[in-house]
């Protein structure tokens, strides 16, 4: 895929997906927050996805209204069908 993804101010990499052995399409996510402050499946959280975009926000910091509070991926193909939490799956990506 030559395609470049739609411009962003602040990407975080592309979403990660698995796909078990049924076929069922899963989008991993960071287990803790942007911040590093909460874990999300604790803290709660919400993953919307459009545009190729995909946010995924911590409950805990967007209530303290911090500007930070979201992971921003780049999405590619079908909408995943479920999430997973992934504690290490983007360790690299938290510098
Ligand atoms: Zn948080």
């Amino acid at each position: 895929m030559a395609l470049r993804g739609p411009e962003l101010p602040r990407c975080h990499g592309d979403a990660r997906y698995r796909v078990d052995g049924a076929g069922t399409r899963a989008v991993v996510l960071p287990a803790t927050c942007r911040r590093g402050l909460h874990r999300l499946a604790v803290a709660g959280y919400r993953v919307t996805e459009g545009n190729g975009v995909l946010r995924v926000r911590c409950d805990r910091c967007a209530t303290t209204g911090d500007v930070d509070h979201s992971w921003i991926f780049r999405s590619s193909g079908p909408l995943a069908n479920r999430a997973e939490l992934d504690e290490t799956a983007y360790s690299e990506t938290r510098r």
